[in-house]
């Protein structure tokens, strides 16, 4: 592959992306316009509810798009280089080696009647062209470096707990040295223990093997311990970016605020959820303007006509036309 200058800048670059799902015949757009870049060995969040774009945006990276979804504008590049997303076949050299997936639900992902070992070896043989023997070898390895013992490896998935099935879809997305992993929300189907077991196992393959990590949730909470920044969707749109502790401290998007009052904090005496009033948006008909405006508290008069621009903002981004100095 050829090198690119922005090799030492940026690993992953989304530009300008935007993803159409042809539903029921209409075309709706899932993701519209979203830029960010991602640097070796930093971690990344995004945030929103069901419907706001996280996993469209990860499936458009992987070149993975159900059949009636497709690119229409944009690009990704990996060290600067255009990947080509809209083709299964044309992508297959290019995801799990430079950028692969953990997705949720463990049980859903795994092959039920084969075992571990021959599951994580087999990217190994297709994508490293390793022979089998070593292929089993790298597997075991692998294992061990999930924290599993290698001779689990005989097992089946459903021999496994939910977290082990979980660490078996790590050790598969390591598989072919990667840069950039995609957690989709890796931790949603676990309880809290567990759950905080894998973000601090992904978080110590991160740093050791110094991985790029994008992070689906819906969850504010696994954000603050794993992720440098955050990336916060809103139907299908970015409308606040920043680092994590800044966006936490003083969120300046009205959804942003709200999802982080939603926290509870039992060490502040805060033990009440305190929801955010109405639903997500229906995709299919978007509402004029600032896609928030009828949830949000703070909503002004131009807020149902004119869609803000995400704009730099302190040192984060913000879509908001409360932010927006040009209209005051
Ligand atoms: Fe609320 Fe208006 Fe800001 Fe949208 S642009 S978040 S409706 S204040």
């Amino acid at each position: 592959m050829r090198a690119s200058p922005l090799e030492n800048a940026f690993l992953l670059e989304i530009d300008r992306l935007s993803v159409v799902y042809e539903l029921k015949c209409v075309p709706s757009r899932a993701i519209e316009n979203i830029s960010f870049a991602l640097r070796r060995g930093e971690a990344v969040a995004l945030v929103g509810e069901s419907g706001s774009g996280k996993t469209t945006t990860a499936m458009a990276i992987t070149g993975l798009l159900s059949p009636n979804a497709s690119i229409c504008a944009g690009e990704i590049r990996y060290r600067g280089v255009r990947l080509p997303v809209e083709s299964d076949a044309a992508m297959r050299p290019h995801r799990w080696r430079e950028t692969s997936v953990v997705f949720q639900g463990a049980m859903n992902a795994l092959n039920p009647v084969q075992r571990i070992v021959k599951q994580i070896a087999e990217p190994c043989m297709l994508r490293l062209g390793l022979p089998r023997k070593d292929a089993i070898s790298r597997a075991k390895e692998l294992l061990e470096l999930v924290g599993i013992p290698p001779n689990r490896g005989a097992a089946y998935p459903h021999e496994l707990s939910g977290g082990m099935r979980q660490r078996v879809m790590i050790a598969m997305a390591l598989a072919c040295h990667p840069s950039v992993i995609i957690g989709d929300e890796p931790t949603t189907a676990l309880d809290v223990i567990t759950q905080a077991q894998i973000l601090r196992l992904l978080g110590e393959l991160r740093k050791k093997l110094n991985l790029a990590l994008i992070l689906i949730t819906h969850d504010l909470s696994v954000v603050a311990e794993s992720c440098d920044r955050v990336m916060i969707m809103y139907a299908g749109r970015i409308v606040e970016e920043g680092n994590v502790p800044e966006v936490f401290a003083k969120p300046k998007h009205p959804y942003t605020q709200l999802l982080v009052e939603s926290i509870p904090n039992p060490a502040n005496g805060k033990r009440m959820i305190r929801p955010i009033p109405g639903d997500p948006p229906n995709l299919l008909n978007r509402p004029s303007g600032c896609a928030f405006h009828p949830r949000c508290p703070s909503a002004i008069e131009i807020c149902a006509v004119e869609v803000p621009e995400l704009d730099k903002c302190g040192q984060g981004r913000v879509a908001c036309h409360l932010h927006d100095s040009s209209k005051h």
